[in-house]
């Protein structure tokens, strides 16, 4: 170790992994202290000890030692939940790689905290755990909607699912929503949330799109119902999908609106450690 070096012990979950050098591993962790990047040297070397426990999706106890110029080094890494049902699952493993890039893509590095850690943690548990048979159960699909509000909220871009979003007069609607009935609603990312059936009607705005009454339920459930509960849900496979191009809208726009202004990082500096994911 040389001089200067600082070693610290934290856990991680490895949310990507990629190959640097001729031996050497970079890997983006999602850990209590927030998002870090840090290289496993000969980490690719089939003598390496490390190897084994620094799998893509693994919750590991790792020490790193603090580098100033650089990458921070893993010195020691053990897995404490391998998560291998992830890896060893075609159906799993794109669940599993569907919510760690939602995590990248929306926290960016040093950002985050214990609350997004732990959602992710359970996140992936609830993955290994859940009976994946001949086609794909809707628990899968409820776990990763749940997710979704969960990981919103914790980066201060939770929907709205309660009351209306529209502006009537320079004023925001506020009406409750309906989750019964026929009559369209809206989802407008944008202002954040849904749309009564009147302002959705009067809405002129390209990435409005017509949202159920039935599906707005769901999303509240979602948002609001601990998991356990929400996978006994009888979920018709319409309204799962219909759910999922409503999130995809949502989460997609944001993604890109946030790249474009940057206000998504001040929006997560403004909500940072304020919140705790319930489960
Ligand atoms: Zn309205």
């Amino acid at each position: 170790m040389a001089n200067g070096e600082r070693l610290y012990t934290t856990e991680a979950i490895i949310v990507r992994r990629r190959d640097q050098g001729e031996a050497d591993r970079v890997l983006t962790l999602c850990t209590p202290q927030g998002k870090r990047v840090v290289i496993a040297k000969g980490a690719r070397k089939p003598s390496s000890r490390k190897a084994g426990h620094l799998e893509l999706f693994a919750r590991v106890r790792m020490v790193v030692a603090r580098s100033p110029s650089s990458w921070d080094v893993v010195s020691q890494a053990e897995a404490l939940e391998p998560h291998a049902a992830l890896r060893g699952d075609l159906v799993r493993g794109t669940y599993a790689r569907y919510v760690t890039e939602l995590y990248d893509r929306f926290v960016a590095e040093d950002e985050g905290g214990p609350a997004l850690f732990d959602l992710l943690s359970r996140t992936l548990d609830y993955l290994s755990q859940v009976e994946v048979g001949e086609s794909v159960p809707p628990a899968l699909d409820l776990l990763v909607r749940a997710y979704e509000q969960r990981l919103l909220s914790l980066v201060g871009f939770r929907p709205e699912w309660g009351r209306c979003m529209g502006e009537r007069e320079g004023r925001l609607c506020g009406r409750p929503l309906p989750v019964r009935g026929k009559t369209p609603l809206g989802l407008d990312p944008e202002r954040g949330g849904a749309l009564c059936a009147e302002c959705f009607q009067a809405s002129a705005a390209q990435w409005v799109m017509p949202l159920s009454p039935a599906a707005l339920g769901l999303l509240r459930a979602c948002q609001r119902l601990p998991f356990a509960r929400l996978r006994e849900l009888r979920v018709s496979p319409a309204l799962l999908a219909e759910v999922e191009r409503a999130m995809h809208h949502y989460l997609t726009y944001h993604l890109e609106q946030d790249i474009r202004t940057g206000t998504f990082l001040r929006r997560l500096r403004g909500a940072r450690g304020s919140q705790k994911a319930e489960w």
